[in-house]
């Protein structure tokens, strides 16, 4: 368990700007809890990379065509 960092959240309108998380994973039950409108890039998710958050479905959508075409097919 190497995820002790500090993360805060990097969603523009939260609610709670300065609240700090140890690990990423608690800032992603935040995440889900507060902003369960958002999207994260599941391809993105790494414990070294930032995750990519998006407002919407279609942000997403375009996200995966662009930085992953080529681990996705459409169909
Ligand atoms: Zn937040
Ligand atoms: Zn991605």
């Amino acid at each position: 368990m190497k995820d002790m960092l500090l993360y805060i959240c990097i969603i523009e309108d939260c609610s709670k700007p300065d609240i700090l998380y140890i690990g990423r994973s608690y800032r992603m039950s935040h995440i889900r809890h507060d902003h369960f409108e958002c999207w994260d890039c599941l391809l993105c998710s790494s414990p070294r990379a930032q995750p990519m958050i998006f407002l919407t479905v279609r942000d997403l959508r375009e996200h995966i065509k662009c930085d992953h075409a080529e681990s996705v097919s459409e169909s």
